[in-house]
């Protein structure tokens, strides 16, 4: 991973000095080694010649911006699948659904706290890392832990009630499979209780709504007339 020792290697492409000395100080207080770009063409160029274990991208740049750096480290296969959290300004909903569509794993809205930013980091290292997925089930940027028993989008945790949990884990066991009403009663509520059908689809309705953020794609898929299913294109 990193040149000297094990330490994760950040870059920080960011042009606001203070918050930039601030984010660097804490990250490698935190046992990461942090390289800093002030400028996007800077950052660009870092990433073609050494590219980080994750990099922090600021949204407006001078040089080249976040988006278009993000865009580029996306089509090159050396970087096609690093890490990448997007710093956007507060308010600027349009632009987080941009950066995301865009390929950014993640975004943090500024101001934000740096133990959430070394959180989300945490996240999105641990995802990158294949040696960490055996117990999990991996759907596009849906992650379920069996072991630890969180679902994480992206580096957001989605908090699920355990009837939620159950039945994203029977859906993404088998993507591309259509369970009936019945079928999963059976399989998340158990064969002997006598529960409304309907309750699935309330449990469903949660579950998609826990699940997807904004414009992000529904993995669920309903088909009229037989029941559910995790959508085996997803993330695709
Ligand atoms: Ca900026």
């Amino acid at each position: 991973m990193a040149p000297n020792g094990n330490k994760p290697r950040i870059l920080l492409v960011e042009d606001e000095d203070a918050l930039a000395t601030l984010v660097s100080y804490n990250l490698e207080a935190e046992g990461f080694e942090v390289e800093h770009a002030a400028r996007g063409d800077e950052g660009d160029l870092r990433l073609i010649e050494n590219p980080p274990d994750l990099v922090i991208l600021d949204w407006m740049l001078p040089g080249v911006s976040g988006i278009e750096i993000c865009r580029r480290l996306r089509a090159r296969d050396e970087t096609k699948t690093l890490p990448v959290i997007m710093l956007t300004a507060r308010g600027q909903e349009d632009e987080r659904i941009r950066g995301l569509s865009t390929g950014a794993d993640d975004y943090i809205v500024k101001p934000f706290s740096v133990p959430e930013l070394v959180a989300r980091i945490r996240a999105l290292l641990r995802r990158a890392s294949p040696e960490r997925v055996a117990d999990q089930l991996v759907a596009g940027d849906i992650v379920l832990d069996r072991t630890s028993k969180r679902v994480h989008r992206g580096a957001r945790e989605i908090n699920l009630g355990p009837t939620e949990f159950r039945l994203l884990e029977q859906l993404m066991e088998k993507p591309g499979r259509v369970y009936t009403r019945g079928q999963l009663l059976d399989a998340v509520w158990g064969m002997s209780v006598e529960i409304d059908e309907r309750t699935v689809d309330v449990h469903v309705g949660r579950l998609r709504k826990e699940l997807s953020f904004g414009r992000e794609k529904d993995p669920i898929r309903t088909v009229r007339g037989a029941g559910y299913g995790f959508d085996d294109t997803f993330g695709k």
